[in-house]
């Protein structure tokens, strides 16, 4: 329809099918779903094992260009070029999306559903509570954190053998270690499976963890842009939004469920006061943690406007964690869709950051190798980095924006063509897909095109998926199946064995374009600690601003000359990487003046949930 109505109207306007009507149509057998009302499912792991033969599909990621505040619309290509590839050209084809968070939700953004005509429907399902996962991981996160604070308080009031004899009790009068303490005696050299064998200074070792609790790094999470919860100290620790949890990230990269206790037992939440770290293993806490996070490890499916199968499946933050959605869940779609189909994953962010991380950290955790990078771009983007004005959400764009002005976009091609060259560092061909909004002109995107083309790109098209669904980004589809069929030479951009300061060094040089770094006393200190510990192998997730190339995000376009400084450097072992922050991140936003929640309401009569978007 022309114009386009709201994306909610649209989402309502669609019946979707019943899911497992879906489920049966792209093979899944009746017990590898577990139905949530009638249009979410999720899909049982064991499917990775009855298909463990298949070979997989095609592996193609959605990144963009340095964004404008609003969004250059990688989600909404992502479902365009299933739709497309789908209904179109008749290839089997999955999209794997993000989980979006409540606090983005009823905050500034709105919804992560896509738009317009490339949506996940219901979208009012998929952008509030899902199937719960994001509840999970609030749940198991805080237990952990209760637990932490917990032990520290009965280690300051008790003495060791008190100690000892509360954490290993009687049960009808014999005692005995449980299966995580029993781990624990070995961890720590002690070979004695009887209780009441161990020497006094075992008794000492096994059951005091000593945390220092200034070294505390685990946070309490929940669900809201909360910006009070900053004010708010627990202990040593504060609050953070959920999807900020290791847990989350954990989420994304984990590759089976006897992968996930691992990563979830081996998170280090504080420092002893010798300076070790102590695990949540050492708390006992792991198999909890395990049970609470038992459902959330399953992908749901749901499906997009025209049928397409989609997954939904984590969403970590993109600064302090990789911003991808699950490995799983993209391992799972390779095997449905088959040698031929396609599946479409996203990463956060510009690409400079997301697409850096999928491929350093998230392609490194699941051993995928990637066909096709489909760039995102939007001519209002290029407009701003050519010089244009800049771009601030809820506020009107100014007129540079929406009348035609070839020299702004020419000047702001140098982001897109930087953004290319950063796919071609890791081997994989590019698609540049131009989002088209109906202010842009035809020959603004035509320039973008060729200009793409001329920087190296294996092809650019217009994109009209917003307006006319997978129709209108049947040539991006073409595009891609071509580019997928070219051989690639895949590669990661360092090596794990170098020095950590060195792989913060290749990234700041090589993809951001930095002249160097520059890390602050605590940061180097941070690093010799974790080197120190042996955590230096590590992949490493950069904590940087998205709206620039370099840490200051008003510098537009591609900033030269720049030092990178590195204020401090944190770690997520059991996720499985350290992240250096460049400058400050806020894992706990704040909500604005009029929030998205103003316009949301519920009807009692028919409960449909409006002002979602
Ligand atoms: P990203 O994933 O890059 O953050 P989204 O796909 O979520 O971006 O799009 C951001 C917002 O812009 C969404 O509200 C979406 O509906 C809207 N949008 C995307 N593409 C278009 C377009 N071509 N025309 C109008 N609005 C669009």
């Amino acid at each position: 329809l022309s114009p386009v109505p709201s994306d909610i109207e649209i989402s309502r306007a669609q019946s979707p099918k019943a899911v497992d009507v879906l489920a049966k149509e792209i093979g899944l057998l009746t017990d590898e779903i577990e139905i949530y009302g009638q249009t979410k499912a999720k899909v049982r792991l064991s499917l990775l094992e009855r298909l463990k033969d298949q070979p997989d599909g095609k592996y193609v990621l959605v990144a963009g260009i340095t964004p404008t505040p609003l969004g250059e619309g990688k989600s909404t290509v992502t479902i365009g070029l299933v739709q497309a590839l789908t209904a179109h050209l008749s290839i089997n084809s999955f999209a794997c999306l993000r989980q979006p968070s409540q606090g983005p939700t009823f905050g500034v953004k709105g919804g992560a559903a896509g738009g317009g005509y490339a949506q996940v429907i219901p979208m009012e399902e998929f952008n509030l509570h899902l199937t719960g996962d994001i509840h999970a991981i609030t749940a198991a996160n805080n237990l952990l954190a209760a637990a932490i604070d917990a032990r520290i308080l009965h280690e300051n009031t008790q003495s060791d053998k008190a100690l000892y004899n509360r954490l290993v009790p009687a049960v009808n009068g014999v005692r005995g270690f449980s299966a995580i303490q029993l781990a624990r005696l070995r961890r720590l050299g002690i070979y004695k499976t009887d209780p009441d064998t161990l020497t006094e200074e075992e008794v000492r070792k096994f059951a005091r963890l000593d945390i220092d609790p200034s070294t505390i790094t685990w946070q309490r999470v929940v669900d809201t842009n909360d910006r009070f919860l900053r004010k708010i100290t627990v202990g040593q620790a504060q609050f953070d939004i959920a999807v900020a949890s290791e847990i989350m990230a954990i989420l994304a990269l984990t590759t089976s469920l006897q992968d996930m206790k691992e990563r979830l037992g081996k998170m280090v939440v504080a420092n002893d006061k010798k300076g070790e770290p102590v695990t949540a293993e050492d708390l006992g806490v792991t198999g909890a943690l395990a049970v609470l996070m038992k459902d959330a490890i399953k992908p749901t499916l749901m499906q997009t406007l025209e049928g397409t199968p989609v997954f939904v499946h984590a969403g970590p933050f993109a600064n302090i964690a990789h911003g991808n959605s699950s490995v799983l869940a993209d391992k799972i779609a390779l095997k449905l869709v088959g040698e031929k189909g396609f599946v479409v994953t996203e990463a956060g962010f510009g690409a400079d950051i997301g697409m850096e991380k999928f491929f350093n950290i998230k392609c490194r955790a699941s051993g995928l190798v990637p066909s096709v990078v489909v760039l995102v771009a939007t001519v209002r983007a290029l407009k701003m980095h050519g010089g244009g004005p800049n771009v601030t959400a809820g506020a009107p764009l100014k007129k540079e924006y929406t009348e035609e002005n070839l020299q702004l976009v020419a000047g702001g091609c140098c982001n897109l063509q930087k953004q290319i060259q950063i796919a071609q560092l890791f081997g994989v061909p590019v698609v540049v897909a131009v989002n088209i909004f109906k202010t842009d002109s035809a020959a603004e995107v035509d320039l973008v095109c060729k200009i793409a083309k001329q920087s190296g790109a294996f092809d650019a098209v217009p994109c009209n998926h917003w307006s006319a669904g997978g129709g209108g980004a049947v040539k991006l589809a073409q595009a891609v199946e071509e580019a997928a069929r070219q051989k690639t030479s895949f590669k990661y951009l360092y090596s794990l064995e170098l020095p950590i300061v060195e792989k913060i060094r290749i990234i700041a040089q090589k993809v951001y374009g930095a002249q160097d770094i520059e890390l602050s006393p605590a940061a180097q200190s941070q690093v010799d600690r974790y080197t120190q510990q042996g955590f230096g192998n590590l992949p490493i997730c950069m904590a940087k601003t998205h709206l620039s190339l370099s840490h200051q995000p008003e510098r537009k376009g591609v900033p030269t000359g720049f030092i990178l400084p590195i204020s401090d450097v944190r770690a997520s072992i059991g996720a499985g990487f350290i992240y250096p922050l460049v400058g400050t991140m806020s894992t706990m936003p704040g909500l604005p003046t009029r929030p998205c929640f103003y316009d949301i309401d519920l009807d009692p009569i028919t409960e449909e949930v409006k002002g979602l978007f």
